[in-house]
């Protein structure tokens, strides 16, 4: 395959595209097939001599497509979306086509200069105050491991990285039980240990307590340990939790600690002033994390790292191998020191095709429009005998139960097996429930009504 024929099928995949998202409301949102389904259809061994794309493409169409769950059907209402605006989709094929690697700044300016644009627009969108500067990551989690690893370093003034942690005091992180797995991933791959991930109660909203926060730190520190960091959750992923930022923050402060907030996903309704409530006293953190690859329209991948000050975090990720050099060019930024990874995607682009080809207020209208709905089928789920609303909404996230988890999870299964929603399950105070949440870029209110709609229509009485 050469350029030319790159032309003819790029046109063919185009038309593919349009097709496939004309035809996504008559698809299973989850893909309906058994373990092994889709690897059946694969020769065992990658073939000697070429194939002509014509096959390549035949068999692509036949296999692929059925093995999909389909992230962008309208009626994706499972875990969190990763929405892909066509203005997004459009931009990655550019970025694509060009394929650089944008670890330095020379290795391609516009890469990197985008990108300080890109979150500077960001930064002002979500009401962040000037001063907060960042970069875009491949996802929360990586995020959170930098923040950690940096808070790690801090904490040890940055000797962790050059003669390891043991030996020394162990040091303590602290978290709500609402908290992403992420952070505990990030715990882990740092050296932390699972152990001093320490989980602080939560209080009647499933916040963090404040006060319980304190008492921890307190503790610690009287038993010899060394706390570290704290990370509060502000959109939690089971139920859509916040922490109470300022007090948390306040508490932090008081200790010398500093704070990153993970709102993978909630960061994105921050572009709607009345919603920025939830996360009053976020000017105080040290780090905070979005994704605008959740509920923003901008295609997977693209996490966003706001810092209060990058120096630690480049003073701990950041490493300067003569061949990384850039001579006579001290003064300009080389983001593969803000990041765990060397090698860096033109994430950017997305972001700017995507905020300028639907503005802030046409994504302010649908995120609006994703809350209205999602309160408005929590009402009419409430009305379905044998319903129980678990969670209320928060933003566009509730939880619903029945009678036992067994009922609960049956009528999970009839839900996904019948095809035209997707839902996934949480466990709340216990007890197994259904998430909700509306955020796919192109669904309607339609599309959302038909949750209760297929829901009532298969509860066994
Ligand atoms: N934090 C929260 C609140 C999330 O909901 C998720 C994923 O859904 C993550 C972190 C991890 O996100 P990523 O897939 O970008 O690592």
């Amino acid at each position: 395959m050469n350029h030319d024929d790159l032309n003819h099928w790029s046109k063919r995949a185009a038309d593919w595209t349009t097709d496939y998202h004309a035809s996504l409301r008559d698809r299973p949102v989850r893909a309906p097939l058994t373990p092994g389904a889709i690897a059946a259809q694969l020769p065992a061994l990658a073939p000697d001599a070429p194939e002509p794309m014509e096959t390549i493409f035949a068999d692509f169409e036949a296999i692929v497509p059925p093995g999909m769950t389909h992230w962008q059907h309208p009626r994706f209402f499972a875990y969190f979306p990763a929405n892909a605006s066509p203005a997004s989709m459009l931009a990655e094929q550019l970025a694509n086509a060009m394929a650089a690697q944008g670890m330095l700044w020379q290795t391609s300016p516009a890469v990197t200069e985008i990108e300080q644009v890109m979150v500077g627009w960001l930064r002002a969108a979500l009401g962040l105050p000037e001063g907060f500067t960042g970069t875009i990551h491949d996802s929360a989690t990586t995020t959170t491991l930098s923040a950690i690893l940096t808070m790690r370093e801090q904490a040890t003034a940055f000797a962790g990285n050059i003669k390891g942690l043991s030996g020394s005091p162990a040091l303590r992180f602290y978290a709500s039980s609402q908290t992403h797995s992420s952070v505990d991933k990030a715990i882990r791959v740092a050296g932390i240990g699972q152990d001093n991930l320490v989980k602080i109660e939560t209080d009647a909203s499933f916040s963090m307590a404040p006060e319980a926060l304190d008492a921890a730190i307190k503790a610690d520190r009287a038993a010899g340990l060394i706390p570290a960091g704290v990370i509060l959750c502000a959109g939690g992923t089971s139920i859509g939790a916040f922490d109470h930022i300022a007090d948390c923050i306040t508490v932090a402060k008081s200790h010398d600690l500093p704070v990153h907030v993970d709102a993978a996903w909630a960061g994105s309704a921050m572009i709607c002033p009345e919603f920025r409530t939830l996360w009053r006293g976020i000017e105080g953190a040290d780090s905070i994390v979005f994704n605008p690859h959740k509920w923003l329209g901008v295609q997977f991948d693209c996490a966003i790292q706001f810092l209060r000050d990058p120096t630690p975090q480049v003073k701990t990720l950041g490493l300067r191998p003569t061949y990384l050099e850039t001579a006579g060019r001290e003064e300009i930024v080389n983001f593969n020191e803000w990041t765990v990874p060397l090698g860096r995607r033109f994430r950017a682009l997305k972001l700017w095709f995507t905020l300028r080809a639907y503005g802030l207020d046409g994504l302010r209208e649908r995120i609006r429009n994703h809350v209205l709905w999602a309160n408005e089928a929590c009402d009419a789920l409430a009305t379905i005998r044998g319903v129980r609303i678990k969670t209320q909404p928060i933003l566009s996230l509730f939880t619903f139960a029945l009678k036992s988890d067994e009922a609960t999870e049956a009528l999970l299964t009839r839900i996904n097996d019948d095809g035209r929603i997707y839902l996934t399950q949480t466990r709340h105070e216990g007890e197994y429930v259904i998430r909700v949440q509306v955020g796919q870029f192109d669904c309607t209110r339609e599309d959302v009504m038909m949750i209760p709609q297929v829901i009532a229509e298969l509860m066994v009485p």
